[in-house]
């Protein structure tokens, strides 16, 4: 990993990203990704990751990967996704230079909760949350707001000790009591999950008091010397959270950057959702096409340098920016075009029988348009008597009932006798593409009718869709990204004597 390197990677665009604000106040910039492995990331959380990584390259700084994983109640982590996480970072080539795991850090946030009850900036509240909301609502105080640190402490060891049982007391961290926004009022920053019920996957059973969110990360971000949090503007109540906290253990606060929401027309981005639709088998699985996990994109064939285009075309701004799956293809097929060799597959085939071949056909194309360089590719036709057996896809019995003559791509022209079914007769015209454009005839995509791979190309929609795709693919490996002429762009995901079976992108 390079610390050098005074531009984020693969920023093959022009834009770059506008100064961080208050840089010059830190002798190294410090950010953070933070996600909690209860999932894989999916294309919501690119921003955060992308930005954090490459803010803290353009200042040569450092990035931390931490992992927020201290509710094993309602956001349970699972040990697979730790790595799985680790995996979808380093694919967005946003490798990180420090890692820290939350659930190992449980005994530094008991020290500081102990601190501010000491200093009285924090209390053990024993009233049930409806309690508590009518109260904090009106802007009157918990009853146990005025409890003094030492039988604060008490109460602590309490929850410390199993005297109090999950959902019985939590530690609230003082705050303004009229403060405009309820939420920030005495907020919750630790509170007690039966670890027998809920053993943590890493852990286990040894902790029941756990931090949520908001004091675990802020105790770390100050603590891990993060200088700069790039998030959500859905963080904006957080970081007020925060500033209470930080003022009662005199630390300084440090920047925030909150960019705008994201919005998306046509991708789901709720990883609730994406949760339940496994575990009700809707969907088969996390890398499943129909999710936009980066899992998903990743063996789709999608690229780091695409998302990494999307995530600077939004920038840090806080204004909300809008995401589309016509968006994210666009740029990916951008990105790809220059890098995917080309092959024949022929959707649905159907049989188109030529009269007339009077000797072997071959055809020769290119393995890439742009690339002469490159070895073309070759498909015989084989006459038998005088007739050549081809396979073309249904989806050109239209235009084959519209044409008179249509040009069999890099082969010859052929007429068009009869269209009937699934069944198409045809005559040898001429060899000659010039013929071909005198007479308009359209370009048809063609195998020959046998000594063919079976092609399997899994859509978006996670259908299948099956048929002949030519031999060259054989050169290439698992994981390459292709084009599959006339069909669309995909990423080869597994392959076998016989069967190619490719992961559909994108037209
Ligand atoms: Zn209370």
């Amino acid at each position: 990993m390079s610390r050098t390197a005074a531009a984020p990677p693969n920023q093959s665009s022009a834009r770059t990203l506008p100064a961080l604000p208050n840089a010059e106040k830190y002798a190294t910039i410090v950010t953070r990704f933070a996600p909690n492995p209860d999932f894989v990331l999916h294309l919501g959380s690119i921003r955060a990751i992308i930005l954090s990584h490459d803010y803290a390259r353009m200042y040569k700084g450092r990035f931390l990967l931490r992992f927020d994983d201290t509710d094993p109640r309602l956001k349970k982590s699972a040990l697979e996704y730790y790595d799985l996480i680790r995996e979808d970072v380093r694919w967005l080539e946003c490798q990180w230079d420090a890692e820290y795991i939350a659930s190992d850090r449980v005994p530094i946030y008991y020290e500081h909760a102990e601190k501010v009850i000491r200093s009285g900036d924090a209390y053990i509240c024993t009233c049930t949350p409806e309690d508590f909301r009518l109260n904090i609502n009106s802007g009157r105080a918990c009853p146990d707001r005025s409890k003094s640190p030492e039988q604060n402490l008490v109460a602590w060891e309490k929850m410390l000790d199993g005297e109090f049982g999950e959902g019985d007391a939590v530690l609230r961290i003082k705050t303004d009591l009229g403060h405009p926004n309820p939420a920030v009022r005495d907020w919750p920053a630790l509170r007690i999950i039966d670890p027998v019920k809920y053993p943590h996957p890493r852990v286990g059973e040894k902790y029941r008091v756990w931090p949520l969110f908001n004091f675990g990360s802020a105790i770390d971000d100050h603590l891990l010397s993060v200088s700069h949090v790039i998030r959500g503007k859905e963080h904006l109540t957080n970081a007020l959270r925060t500033e209470y906290l930080y003022k009662a253990l005199g630390w300084e606060i440090q920047e925030y950057v909150h960019y705008g929401r994201l919005k998306t027309t046509d991708i789901k981005l709720s990883k609730s959702l994406m949760v339940k639709e496994i575990e009700e088998g809707l969907v088969g699985g996390y890398s499943d096409p129909r999710l936009p996990t980066l899992a998903a994109l990743r063996r789709r064939g999608y690229v780091p340098s695409a998302l990494r285009k999307i995530v600077y075309e939004m920038g840090p701004r806080p204004v909300d920016a809008t995401l589309s799956w016509d968006n994210v293809n666009a740029t990916n097929r951008k990105e790809i075009d220059s890098i995917a060799n080309r092959y024949s597959f022929i959707a649905n085939p159907i049989t188109m029988t030529v009269s007339g071949v009077d000797r072997t056909y071959e055809a020769h194309l290119p393995l890439h348009p742009e690339r002469k360089d490159l070895p073309g590719r070759v498909s015989k036709v084989v006459p038998d008597n005088g007739s050549a057996s081809l396979l073309i896809s249904s989806s050109d019995v239209d235009l084959l009932k519209k044409s008179k003559v249509v040009r069999l791509m890099e082969l010859f022209n052929v007429e068009i006798k009869s269209v009937e079914n699934n069944d198409i007769e045809a005559a040898f015209h001429s060899q000659d593409y010039m013929k071909a454009r005198e007479v308009k005839a359209p370009l048809v995509n063609w195998l020959p009718g046998e000594n063919n791979l079976i092609g399997e190309v899994v859509m978006p929609d996670a259908s299948r869709t099956e048929g002949p795709i030519e031999t060259n693919i054989r050169q290439e490996k698992v994981g390459n990204i292709i084009q599959m002429v006339r069909f669309g762009f995909g990423r080869i995901d597994a392959m076998n004597d016989q069967i190619i079976t490719v992961y559909y992108a994108h037209r």
